[in-house]
């Protein structure tokens, strides 16, 4: 009778959770729903239709860890796929996050989540603070959520910087403030801050030097053989490199380098926007960040002003290369160059005060 119950209550575990292979697999990464490649145009006064977004599993990495990701062509901050990518990793220890998506589609993106797992959400690292990685943050706090990210991203969002009309950001929603902090070890590039097992991984959150912003975080999923480098590296539109948050296109290279030494050839990198690369593929993108911030370099040295930088068209050679290299973009790329290549300002709590422009 006893052996009988025993049995019976291991034959409806069985039913219940299907036996995950945790394995790395040679099939994965496997693409579910491609991104966009554009080109896309927005007439003026567009705004984003939150309610016609979809959030979906774009790519699988591994038998549980799966990529979240909006539809393309809807919104201009990302038409290629709205929002960051944010991962999901499940199974019977709960769900751990990547990043939480815009806060317009918190439901759906757990609608998403739903869709694969009835577990606990757990744990959620975010990345970098920005609105497309963060929003979501107070929602999936209340659905049980301890988040995780470097000191400085929650100074970031405690202390927004100014915004370029000298306004002060907005607030910070209480909620969603990350309360795990770790910070940033310059004598110790990419030693994992925090390590945590979980559904059969080993999941490493690797804080970075000041890169994307100075509150980056790299996740490193050991079994999978997948890293989330979210946005130091991009392969649509030109290279963003958020200043006013401590970021600089000198510690993107940095940040380039880094993953050079810690993945492996064949480690599948997850930018946050655009296609998935391995790190060979981040060797253009280092030359290009290379080539025009001496090019800035001299004309600055030359005494040229901002104006006649920009109309230099030193992106020209990248152009026919580059997914999604709309003015706009290429723009900011070499404005930030030319403010960090003189009298660039220190970074102070994760932030750093802006030249500002009329
Ligand atoms: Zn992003």
């Amino acid at each position: 009778m006893k052996t009988r119950a025993w049995l019976l209550l291991a034959l409806a575990a069985t039913t219940a959770v299907p036996a995950i292979v945790l394995t790395q697999r040679s099939e994965y990464p496997i693409t579910v729903v491609a991104r966009g490649k554009g080109p896309y145009t927005f007439p003026d006064g567009y705004q984003t239709p939150w309610d016609r977004i979809e959030i979906m599993v774009t790519e699988k990495l591994s038998p549980n860890l799966f990529v979240l990701h909006g539809s393309e062509g809807l919104d201009p901050a990302h038409p290629d796929g709205s929002g960051g990518r944010a991962l999901a990793l499940f199974g019977s220890d709960g769900v751990l996050m990547v990043d939480s998506e815009n806060r317009q589609v918190g439901e759906k993106t757990l609608k998403a989540i739903r869709s694969f797992t009835n577990a606990p959400i757990k744990v959620l690292v975010n990345s970098h603070i920005h609105s497309d990685h963060t929003g979501a943050n107070a929602f999936f706090a209340q659905q049980g959520a301890v988040i995780f990210s470097q000191d400085n991203l929650r100074n970031e969002m405690l202390h927004p910087p100014l915004r370029a009309n000298g306004q002060p950001g907005p607030a910070a929603e209480m909620a969603g403030v990350p309360t795990a902090v770790y910070a940033y070890d310059p004598s110790a590039p990419g030693r994992p801050a925090v390590t945590l097992t979980m559904n059969g991984e080993t999941v490493d959150f690797i804080p970075m030097m000041p890169s994307h912003t100075a509150g980056d975080t790299i996740v490193r999923f050991r079994t999978a053989n997948v890293i989330y480098i979210e946005d130091f590296y991009r392969n649509f539109g030109y290279p963003f490199a958020d200043q006013a948050n401590g970021g600089s296109v000198s510690g993107m290279l940095d940040a380039i380098d880094l993953i050079q030494k810690i993945a492996g050839a064949d480690t599948t990198l997850v930018p946050g926007h655009g296609t998935l690369v391995k790190k060979g593929d981040l060797a253009p993108y280092r030359a290009m960040l290379v080539d025009i911030l001496a090019k800035v370099k001299t004309l600055r040295a030359q005494g040229k002003s901002l104006t006649e930088v920009l109309a230099a068209n030193l992106t020209a050679p990248y152009d026919r290369t580059i997914l999604g290299d709309t003015q706009q973009s290429k723009d900011r790329f070499i404005t930030e160059a030319f403010d960090e290549v003189k009298d660039f300002p220190p970074v102070v709590d994760g932030k750093r005060t802006m030249p500002r422009r009329p």
